[in-house]
């Protein structure tokens, strides 16, 4: 079947090698009874996968066509290079099929299908909030594929890359442009609208293409770590704007988080005992890019109890060791006092990835580092998780780090 093969590569890309997700939103994907086929006119993009898929994904290789689309027989249509090589911010990999449903999730499922099967009609715009870690981008990103596989122009982007994209598009002169790329799209999907605070410009912007999507019944679909009357430093017009539509919270009840693991383990193709399913629902917390990231340690340290992972120095000597190698800094340094900016973004990313891969306290932490006591610590972790929400190039760095570290974990 196709949908296992797009699984099991969607899976195996996730391990093995991000690049491969990243690079797929230039292609487009057509499924045959046992092949998956990924299309893409920029010959660029199609070597790189080729080679990727070809290295990291070995074992399915056979299973997976990598096409480059010749210059269409009646001239290349510019129209067509440009739709895709525009990236619109979709990510494959998230789709209402693979998400699992459940109390605290259910009004917000439903509602995103809903949306994604009439856009523009009942619910505009759709605006969903929660903790973070509860299945917002995935349900976001799930509406673009479903809108984007029935052939609407749809564009997925973080209030931050909007952001920064109008910036440059004002330093090119390009404003315009700018606009009307978003005007023309029939679903308009902006996730973290958090981050519009206190950016007036971004704000007026975004106002004005909301109000014109709005107008001509083109979806638009917003997503938020808080109720958009709890945004600070966004105007008032924006916030009614924001008010008028469907709000929706998403949150995340028991049942469904040992639903959710269950799941993850069969994707992962672990088998856990039911005793150690709810032990890992005890112990976690409701977020479940913990919980993934969890099993996926479990899944290459082979360590199923929790209190077992490693702590204490032999382990934060290794995570240290990587990043000051990433960093290039000195790892004697890491556990001094001061430095260069980039001596203490290593320090921080050392700290965040110690609490992150272990089970060791704060406190502990501190320690490791050379502190007597650990506001440093909560200091540092705090400063990584919001960059890492804000920058993309960040997040894949801590990725990079941690996978490096976890095979680490394994030897
Ligand atoms: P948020 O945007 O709310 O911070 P994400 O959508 O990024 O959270 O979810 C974090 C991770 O957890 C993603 O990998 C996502 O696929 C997964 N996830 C969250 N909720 C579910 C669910 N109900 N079923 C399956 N996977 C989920
Ligand atoms: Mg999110």
């Amino acid at each position: 079947m196709g949908g296992a093969t797009i699984n099991k590569f969607l899976t195996l890309a996730e391990m093995r090698d991000r690049r491969i997700l990243t690079l797929l939103r230039y292609f487009t994907l057509e499924e045959s009874s046992d092949k998956l086929v990924l299309k893409t006119s920029d010959p660029h993009h199609c070597e790189s996968l080729k080679k990727l898929i070809v290295e990291k994904l070995g074992e399915i290789s056979g299973q997976v066509m990598v096409v480059l689309e010749g210059e269409s027989k009646n001239g290349s249509s510019m129209e067509e290079k440009e739709r895709v090589n525009i990236p619109n911010g979709l990510n494959l990999r998230y789709s209402f099929t693979n998400f699992v449903v459940g109390d605290g999730n259910r009004t917000a499922y439903q509602v995103a299908l809903d949306v994604a099967k009439g856009p523009g009609k009942m619910y505009n715009p759709f605006f969903l909030y929660g903790q973070v870690g509860l299945g917002k981008t995935h349900l976001l990103q799930a509406i673009g594929n479903y809108c984007h596989d029935r052939g609407l122009n749809v564009m997925y982007a973080s209030a931050n890359d909007f952001s920064e994209e109008m910036v440059e598009a004002i330093k090119r002169g390009k404003i315009r442009e700018f606009r009307n790329r978003y005007r023309a799209m029939d679903v308009l999907i902006v996730d973290d609208i958090q981050f519009l605070s206190g950016k007036t410009r971004t704000q007026i912007e975004f106002f004005n293409i909301f109000n014109h999507m709005y107008l001509n019944e083109k979806q638009i679909v917003l997503a938020s770590d808080r109720h958009p009357r709890e945004l600070k430093d966004v105007s008032d017009r924006l916030i009614s704007r924001f008010e008028g539509g469907i709000i929706v919270e998403i949150e995340l009840d028991r049942d469904t988080k040992i639903e959710i693991i269950r799941q993850k383990l069969r994707d992962l193709n672990l088998t856990l005992g039911e005793d150690s399913v709810e032990e890992l629902a005890r112990t976690t917390k409701d977020n479940v890019r913990e919980i993934e990231g969890l099993l996926r340690f479990i899944k290459v340290s082979g360590k199923v109890e929790l209190r077992a992972l490693p702590s204490g120095d032999s382990h934060f000597d290794g995570i240290m060791e990587i990043v000051s190698t990433h960093f290039g800094v000195e790892k004697c340094d890491l556990v001094n006092r001061g430095g260069s900016r980039r001596l203490n973004r290593a320090r921080h990313v050392a700290m965040y990835l110690c609490r992150k891969l272990t089970d060791a306290s704060l406190i502990e932490i501190a320690r490791g580092f050379g502190r007597k006591d650990h506001s440093t610590v909560i200091y540092g972790i705090k400063r990584v998780e919001r960059e890492r929400e804000r920058d993309r190039k960040f997040r894949l760095m801590l990725d990079f780090l941690e996978e490096k570290a976890l095979e680490r974990l394994k030897g």
